[in-house]
């Protein structure tokens, strides 16, 4: 009988890597490592890393080296990178690092439990390699569905776009968007498990299919989507202002279970900003897109977003950022200091705007989110929410669920309720979360 091998992942930034660790637990399973919380304990471990946001090298190196340690006490753990960085650095990181055993790229995950295989008999590996074209379509491993109420699904990868500013064309490579039947396959089997929540995901997922002859548009998507019994929720991320189309707007008024939130990353406010990113779209573009989805859908929460400090960034750009929040109103707001991703185009600007000054940008930037989304928190106490029950939070002494709107909401209640829809009336409102009681009386629901 062989012994139970033990996976520790550690993931940095986005929600793609987090869906990529995912699937990484899900296809090392298959080869008998179980998931565990404790690095101490792990045969194997991983760093799924990203280089979308700031220092991901540094915090690549430094978390490599908190693990030597164990590496030091245990010579059969295995240590592997993955994800972006180590789609740019490849057999560098294996020359710079004696002690790591794997890196894989983004493209390929599907390799990884034979690489451990061979790992395991002493050899040390690195793959990153790039699979263009339809081969690829093969190659998107399938998601873990071992459950929960909500869950991620990618029906698409890579980005065409080239922000100037962004590597992820560079180590994600060109888009490529999943067969139809193929999600709708999936999305079908994570329904009969009981999900009634899914993301669709994807570097850019409103431009999926674009590229495909006889698949459907994003829209469509969604429609063929809304028709999986079972499926009460349907949200997506992340999204590109310039490919928020007229049908995907109707989307939002004609699609009940597609839930009243866009993510909608804007970047900057200023204009000449925004053609030096090269985002394709401008300021007023911008706005008329989120007053569409704020006609066709009242209450959508929009969340999103924006980089400071960008090359040339003067402070009346900066202002203009500022009110651009102010004008959509943001819910919510991811916010950077941009710092130069080498081979980008923006690597061959000036990096112009002082260190101090970036950060006192970003500040002020965030001071003035955290007082919109605690105004927008506040604005639904007293409102009757529909929450998908999630489970019991971190804290473990309420449930945990989130509305269509996708404001995280707490309150007291029977763990059973976990998997329903329930309505629930707002008491209090935090910066990162609503607080509730069950209504019993039913009532209406007051926002989406
Ligand atoms: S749309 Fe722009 S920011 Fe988003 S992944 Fe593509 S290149 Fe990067």
């Amino acid at each position: 009988m062989t012994s139970v091998k033990l996976l520790y992942v550690e993931t940095f930034g986005c929600q793609m890597n987090v869906s990529d660790s995912e699937k990484i637990v899900a296809l090392l399973g298959k080869v008998g490592y179980h998931p565990t919380q404790d690095s101490s304990r792990a045969d194997l471990i991983i760093l799924n890393t990203c280089s979308v946001r700031d220092k991901p090298e540094q915090k690549v190196y430094s978390t490599l080296g908190k693990f030597k340690r164990l590496k030091n006490s245990n010579r059969r753990l295995l240590l592997a990178v993955g994800g972006c960085v180590a789609q740019q650095e490849g057999e560098r990181l294996l020359k710079k690092v004696p002690y790591l055993d794997i890196v894989f790229g983004t493209h390929n995950l599907h390799l990884l439990p034979e690489m451990v295989r061979q790992a395991e008999d002493g050899k040390r590996l690195a793959e990153v390699g790039f699979i263009d074209g339809e081969a690829r379509l093969d190659l998107f491993p399938v998601e873990d569905s071992t459950g929960g109420v909500s869950r991620f699904v990618t029906i698409m990868q890579g980005c065409d776009n080239f922000c100037s500013y962004c590597i992820v064309p560079y180590v994600r490579g060109r888009e490529i968007s999943r067969r139809s039947a193929e999600i709708v396959q999936e999305i079908g089997d994570l329904a009969a498990k009981g999900v009634k929540e899914v993301t669709l995901l994807g570097q850019n997922v409103n431009s999926y299919g674009l590229k495909s002859a006889g698949e459907p548009d994003f829209a469509g998507l969604l429609r063929q989507v809304a028709e999986i019994p079972g499926i009460e929720r349907i949200r997506f991320t992340t999204s590109h202002p310039k490919d928020i189309s007229p049908p995907l707007i109707a989307c939002f008024a004609e699609l009940e279970k597609l839930c009243g939130h866009a993510h909608l990353p804007a970047q900057s406010g200023s204009d000449a900003v925004l053609a030096k990113m090269n985002r394709g779209y401008s300021r007023k573009d911008y706005l008329n897109k989120v007053a569409a989805l704020k006609a066709i859908r009242p209450g959508i929460q929009i969340t999103g977003d924006m980089i400071v400090g960008f090359p040339g960034e003067s402070e009346a750009d900066f202002r203009d950022t500022l009110s651009l929040m102010e004008e959509v109103g943001f819910a919510d707001l991811f916010s950077f200091k941009y710092s130069v991703r080498p081979g980008t185009g923006a690597a061959g600007y000036p990096d112009d705007v002082d260190g101090g000054v970036k950060q006192e940008r970003l500040n002020r930037l965030q001071e003035l989110q955290l007082k919109m989304t605690l105004e927008t928190n506040k604005g639904f106490v007293g409102t009757v929410q529909e929450v998908l029950v999630e489970g019991v939070n971190r804290r473990g002494d309420q449930l945990f669920g989130r509305t269509c709107g996708n404001r995280a909401v707490n309150f007291a209640g029977d763990p059973a309720l976990t998997g329903s829809s329930t309505k629930v009336m707002i008491t209090r409102a935090f910066r990162n979360s609503l607080f509730g009681e069950v209504c019993e009386s039913g009532g209406g629901i007051d926002v989406s």
